[in-house]
């Protein structure tokens, strides 16, 4: 029985992290501007408390400075868009990260809104997705980011490969499909209201799992060969790919945790320091993306 190649999104997120590291240190040493990162939280979330603690960590270990917001779990819209619309004046902070969910009574989408464009380092804005959509050059969803960088890694060409994605969210699912159909795949989206799944799944050269439920996609619906990326997380370390039967048809797989995961801490960081480098005059010169 074969074995798919695994795909490293660990590796490749600490050579990525070394590399952001480097950027920032070079930034820092030719202007004297220090990246920094805004994290903005809304209430005690012990889930969403994690991931921003995670996210303030390895901006450390990259040479980012980070700002943190903690705010009230009752904040209201207004004021959650008045400290955005804040931090996106702050000439010293270069990059926003609202960490959502926000809460029911709150209005998401304005509150994403109220974040620059130029700031948007998560890829959350209309603005970054219709960026992203039309080819220009923006800032994209780091999650979906993190899949193309880890597809490269492998030199992975989606031209011509049938894709398709599972889940359609707007920070993972559309965006990721988007980029997929930016490099020439074929895509076809799938979510909870398709028609059997594993028909679907069995044409991919490419399949990407963004759903949350545990092990939905099953190995033999892998066709021989594919690529298969798992960005679902459930409790217990669970993709939304049964792993164990996927490997054995599939040609390069992510492992959960230790794929997708970590990239998108890894995008997060580098979209950042561009973000710096593109606020100094000659980083508007230099900063590629
Ligand atoms: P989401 O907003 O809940 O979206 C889930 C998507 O899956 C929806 O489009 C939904 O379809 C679809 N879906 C639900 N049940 C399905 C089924 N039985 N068959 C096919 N599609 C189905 O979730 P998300 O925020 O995109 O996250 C998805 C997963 O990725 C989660 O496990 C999350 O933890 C993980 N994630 C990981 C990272 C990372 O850094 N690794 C980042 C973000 C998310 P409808 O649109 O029809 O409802």
């Amino acid at each position: 029985m074969s074995q798919a190649r695994i795909m490293d999104g660990a590796a490749l997120a600490r050579r990525t992290v070394e590399e952001t590291a480097r950027r920032a240190s070079a930034l820092r040493e030719r202007t004297g501007v220090v990246p920094c990162l805004a994290t903005v939280l809304v209430g005690e979330d012990p889930a969403s408390v994690t991931y921003v603690r995670m996210k303030r960590n390895r901006c450390r270990t990259a040479g980012i400075a980070s700002r943190h917001v903690a705010l009230p779990a009752d904040i209201t819209t207004a004021a959650l868009v008045a400290e955005l619309s804040a931090l996106s004046d702050d000439p010293d902070v270069h990059g926003i990260l609202l960490q959502h969910p926000v809460g029911p009574h709150i209005d998401e989408r304005a509150a994403f809104e109220a974040i620059a464009p130029a700031k948007d380092v998560d890829g959350v804005t209309l603005s970054s997705y219709a960026a992203m959509s039309f080819g220009l050059p923006g800032f994209v969803s780091c999650t979906p980011g993190g899949i193309m960088r880890l597809l490269d890694a492998y030199d992975v060409d989606p031209a011509g490969k049938r894709a398709v994605v599972v889940g359609r969210s707007a920070i993972l699912g559309k965006p990721v499909g988007m980029l997929l159909l930016g490099r020439d795949a074929t895509v076809t989206y799938c979510h909870s209201r398709t028609a059997d799944l594993p028909s679907v799944v069995r044409e991919a050269d490419i399949v990407v799992a963004a759903v949350g439920r545990p092990r939905l996609i099953r190995g033999e619906d892998i066709k021989p060969g594919a690529v298969v990326v798992d960005a679902g997380y459930s409790a217990g370390n669970t993709g939304d790919v049964d792993f164990d039967t996927a490997v054995t048809r599939a040609g390069l797989i992510t492992p959960v945790p230790g794929g997708v995961g970590p990239m998108t801490i890894a995008v997060l960081l580098e979209q950042t320091v561009t973000a710096a480098e593109r606020s100094t005059d000659d980083g508007r010169l230099t900063a590629d993306g």
